[in-house]
């Protein structure tokens, strides 16, 4: 639906060239994107002005490659350039490749779940690996959030990194406590309750032997339903622990993403409905706590999060939304309305 629109608004523009009219276009468009549209001639890549999606450039021989994340560039063999700068137009075409910023630049603002869950770990993003700061997320988390146990176990695979720097930091031994069945998909995207609920008993089993009788912690990347984190407790609770620990490394997800994530709304995000201690109750925890945003952003290699002027997107945890929700009534919309009535 989305790159439905930008056709029509493509088509429609009354610039001459090709890549003019796509800009034109994008000038139209409020909201989150990486884009890459192919003409007979050219490849054009763009990122929106706030660089909230990732977008990298890679080269293989002669030829140019565009690619949401660098692990797509290893799996081809190809060399990573640089990401494109939030606000880029990338041309690629027989004469090379050419870059432009038709766009006023606003503050970049990184999608900050890409570092904690979406990205792939062997992926680099904004010069550093995922899988690196999902294990300093891990060691801030330990640090603010120790707990006296046996086992430091990961809600895998998202949770596994992080998993990693919290027993790293603590010192308590890493144990795959949880196998996960990789013949199944996602459940954050499956469309139902009761194929969710199904889903988790499919995707997870426990592993007995490094969970009996020991008091352990549960590292994941986040909370969003509890759906999944309600199962896994209860998994390892029958599985023999004496205590279940769970430490997020995430803050509370409260709000619901409008930049391209499917994530249920915000009636249904446990963080938006319970405090800490009704989370910690509703999943069947012994205990529960999240990295504090400061933290985060401390793991991410700054001081703190900039109030002022956030340093990423982290609207699912603050409500501050960077580009604002105005879908209904912008410039594109109008012009979709227009071009419905006259045809
Ligand atoms: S709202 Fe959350 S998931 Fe969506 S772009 Fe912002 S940080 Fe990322």
């Amino acid at each position: 639906m989305d790159t439905e629109v930008i056709i029509h608004l493509v088509a429609n523009s009354k610039k001459i060239k090709v890549v003019d009219r796509i800009v034109d276009a994008m000038h139209k468009i409020t909201g989150a994107y990486s884009l890459v549209a192919l003409t007979s001639k050219k490849m054009v890549g763009m990122r929106d002005p706030h660089g909230v999606r990732p977008l990298v450039l890679g080269k293989l021989d002669n030829a140019y490659i565009l690619a949401s994340e660098t692990c797509a560039l290893d799996i081809i063999g190809a060399e990573f350039i640089r990401d494109v700068a939030p606000g880029e137009v990338i041309v690629i075409d027989e004469n090379g490749m050419s870059s432009s910023h038709p766009f006023t630049p606003p503050a970049p603002r990184f999608c900050i779940f890409e570092h904690i869950y979406f990205a792939r770990p062997d992926s680099v993003l904004e010069n550093r690996s995922v899988y690196e700061v999902r294990k300093d997320i891990g060691r801030q988390l330990a640090i603010e959030n120790p707990v006296d146990v046996d086992a430091v176990i990961p809600v895998p695979d998202s949770g596994t990194p992080a998993a990693i720097g919290y027993a790293e930091q603590s010192g308590v031994p890493f144990e795959l406590g949880i196998i996960r069945n990789h013949y199944v998909g996602r459940t954050f995207i499956e469309p139902t309750d009761q194929i969710r609920h199904l889903g988790v008993k499919l995707k997870h089993n426990a592993n007995r032997a490094m969970i009996e009788g020991k008091r352990v912690v549960l590292v994941d990347d986040s909370i969003v339903r509890g759906t999944t984190s309600t199962k896994i407790v209860q998994m390892v609770r029958e599985a023999g622990a004496t205590e279940v620990h769970m430490r997020i490394a995430s803050p509370p997800t409260t709000h619901s993403c409008f930049y391209g994530v499917d994530t249920p709304s915000r009636q249904k995000l446990l963080a938006a409905q319970y405090d800490l201690h009704a989370m910690c109750k509703f999943i069947g925890a012994d205990s529960l706590s999240f990295i504090s945003l400061d933290g985060l952003y401390k793991a991410m290699g700054e001081t703190s999060r900039n109030a002022e002027l956030p340093q990423y997107c982290d609207a699912c945890f603050t409500g501050d939304y960077p580009i604002d929700l105005v879908d209904n009534d912008s410039g594109a919309e109008k012009e979709l309305t227009l071009l419905a009535e006259r045809s």
